[in-house]
């Protein structure tokens, strides 16, 4: 067959490799704009089930994956100076860039063929000429865009504004740190993904971005700015960024997943919110779906077919419990009001995916302690 993939982040990585790896007489050309270095981003993290998923699919790739990990089981939730960790919740970072080389180098070593610097053109002249097209060009997608008429996305801006930093203040756990300042509520998204530095996501409301009086600031004013914010956080270290700005999260959906050759992978077909996983474990466990069909011997019609069938659910699903908890956090501010471990079990719990009894058994000591909290008199 003869693939081009539009995007050589890990969506399209994974499935090149995967692909190539089934049968090596594919012709699969990787279209990248940017060079194999390009340092966009931090740490990305992954849930064991992922994994396992990698283990099963590709073992070199795991095995690299894993080796330049950093793995925890805690989520610490901060407020008001106290910090409550929750156990029993297994994740893994690595930086996104590590995981793009890792993938890279597998990608050279089976012979697809990578094109870095490289605009990939029109898709519908590129399908004309290919077996698959793979749009895996990301949140922005201009494959999608392309065929707007048979994708059909639904495309929504939500209102809180965020920004990727790193720092080399180390998070230990996924840490989810709320300050208040004079212009409002603030949350941070935070850990350690390698032994020196760790991923650090702030995120506000639209009002609290305004007061704050970001849109008027430099870079530099704006990392000094949340440092003070956080200041009791990150232990006298910087803020560091990696060509930062602020974004409003896109959430995106398509109501069809393919037209004719051209299928969607990863950012480009879908987004969830970064707080409840990332969108780099839908794009890995994506590009595993589509490959499966092939796995299982069906032709290109039929594969897209099945792909979207199989994956649908499971995406609608992870989408509704990102929801859930993007909304937790455009509200933050209306739950500050609460003592600290109250405060954490809302927030353990605002996915509706994990519920009380299901923290109890992750960890009865935690559960132990909110209940103690709600029976103190301070609490009602
Ligand atoms: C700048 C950036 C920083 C991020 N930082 C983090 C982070 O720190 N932590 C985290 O958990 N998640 C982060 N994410 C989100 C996470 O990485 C994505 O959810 C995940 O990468 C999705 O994978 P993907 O392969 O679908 O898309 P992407 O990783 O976005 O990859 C899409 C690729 O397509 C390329 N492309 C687009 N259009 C064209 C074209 N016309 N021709 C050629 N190439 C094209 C882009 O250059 C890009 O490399 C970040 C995403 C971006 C875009």
């Amino acid at each position: 067959m003869r693939i081009n993939i539009i995007g050589g982040g890990p969506a399209g990585l994974y499935f090149a490799l995967l692909m190539k790896q089934l049968d090596p007489a594919h012709q699969i050309t990787i279209f990248e704009r940017n060079t194999p270095d390009d340092t966009f981003g931090w740490g990305v993290v992954f849930s064991d089930k992922t994994l396992s998923y990698l283990r099963d699919n590709d073992e070199p790739t795991y095995t690299e994956i894993t080796r330049n990990f950093a793995t925890w089981d805690n989520v610490d939730v901060v407020h008001r100076d106290e910090k409550i960790t929750i156990r029993g919740n297994k994740f893994s970072g690595i930086a996104r860039l590590k995981l793009l080389h890792i993938l890279q180098a597998r990608c050279r070593e089976l012979g697809v063929d990578l094109r870095f610097r490289t605009e990939a053109g029109d898709a519908a002249e590129l399908a004309a000429h290919s077996d698959l097209v793979v749009g895996a060009d990301g949140v922005n997608s201009a494959v999608r865009a392309r065929f707007a008429q048979s994708f059909r996305p639904d495309l929504s801006v939500r209102t809180n504004k965020y920004i990727w930093y790193g720092t080399r203040h180390l998070f230990h756990g996924l840490t989810l740190t709320f300050r208040q300042s004079e212009a409002g509520t603030f949350a941070a998204h935070s850990y350690k993904f390698n032994e020196t530095t760790s991923t650090f996501i702030v995120e506000c409301d639209a009002q609290t971005w305004a007061r704050a009086k970001f849109a008027a600031m430099s870079d530099e004013e704006t990392r000094a700015s949340l440092a003070a914010v956080f200041d009791k956080d990150l232990g006298g270290h910087q803020l560091l960024s990696n060509n930062s700005k602020w974004l409003n999260f896109l959430l995106v959906k398509n109501r069809h997943w393919s037209h004719e050759n051209v299928v969607l992978l990863g950012d480009a077909l879908h987004t969830a919110h970064f707080s409840i996983g990332s969108g780099t474990k839908l794009a890995l466990e994506d590009a595993i779906a589509l490959y499966r069909c092939f796995v299982q011997g069906l032709d290109v019609p039929e594969a897209l077919c099945e792909f979207e069938q199989i994956r649908k659910p499971i995406i609608e699903e992870y989408q509704q419990a990102a929801d859930e908890s993007l909304v937790w956090f455009e509200n933050a501010k209306d739950y500050m009001h609460l003592e600290p471990l109250p405060f954490a079990y809302s927030l353990m719990t605002r996915s509706k995916r994990i519920d009380y009894d299901n923290l109890k058994r992750r960890d009865p000591k935690f559960i132990a302690a909110y209940e103690a909290a709600l029976n103190s008199s301070s609490v009602r």
